[in-house]
């Protein structure tokens, strides 16, 4: 049973990584996975970077040729819903591509002939993953529920408005989980995924951003990664 830890950034993936002293390095597709043990467990460790496409790759990557019977999304994200602060934990029950849009053809939203626009997060890992969380980050307000994805970085108070606005349940929003929970879907692998909240997804986005993912981001990708591992 391998399990793969995926993070889009490196900023979120250096203390995990820290945990995995023997592991080895292998270059796939441009992309470096780590193969090693945590907690005795058989891991893959990966930056998927940043992005939908880049996100899918490496999700493939992971299934095919690395065997990863479960992966695991751990990364930060932009806060949708009103309550959905900085330093908040949102754990996804489902995944929807915010800017996917093929009507009149397709509903908006619908992935073109899965008949669907969400795709869940496996039920049982996705319970571990909460009691991980709540075990690494008691003092944080932990949410569950949908989660958007999208090629986009949403760092203005309109867009963030508007996105609220089309998908009110959306508590927050990233660029790659949509992404991995489809080509998990394919495969029939289990998938979850945790985002800690950066910033607010609004004009103040991009030096919330860019002090979380610096000063806060990486403990706690390691922090939730060992609670669930150990
Ligand atoms: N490195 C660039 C931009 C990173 S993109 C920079 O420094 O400006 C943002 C990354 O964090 C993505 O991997 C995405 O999944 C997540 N994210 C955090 N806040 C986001 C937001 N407001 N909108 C979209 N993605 C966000």
């Amino acid at each position: 049973m391998r399990t793969a830890i995926v993070s889009a950034m490196h900023e979120e993936l250096s203390a995990v990584l820290a945990l995995m002293p023997h592991e080895s390095r292998q270059v796939v597709a441009g992309r470096e996975f780590w193969v090693g043990q945590l907690h005795g467990r058989e891991v893959v460790a990966v930056l998927s970077r940043i992005g939908k496409v880049a996100a899918a790759t490496t999700a493939a990557m992971l299934v095919e040729r690395f065997g990863a019977r479960e992966i695991v999304f751990t990364g930060v994200a932009g806060g949708l819903a009103p309550g959905v602060q900085v330093g908040d934990v949102v754990v996804a029950d489902s995944f929807l591509q915010h800017d996917l849009d093929a009507s009149p053809i397709f509903p908006k939203y619908e992935v073109p002939l899965y008949g669907t626009s969400t795709f869940a997060t496996d039920t049982s890992l996705t319970e571990r993953l909460v009691r991980a969380a709540q075990q690494a980050l008691p003092q944080a307000k932990l949410h569950r529920g949908l989660i958007v994805s999208g090629d986009r970085f949403v760092s203005t108070t309109p867009e963030s408005r508007a996105l609220q606005a089309a998908l009110p349940n959306a508590l927050a929003v990233e660029m790659e989980g949509a992404a991995v929970a489809q080509v998990c879907h394919d495969c029939g692998v289990p998938f979850a995924a945790v985002r800690t909240i950066s910033d607010r997804a609004d004009d103040d986005a991009h030096v919330d951003f860019a002090r979380f993912v610096r000063e806060v981001a990486s403990r706690h990708s390691a922090a939730i990664v060992q609670a669930l591992l150990g």
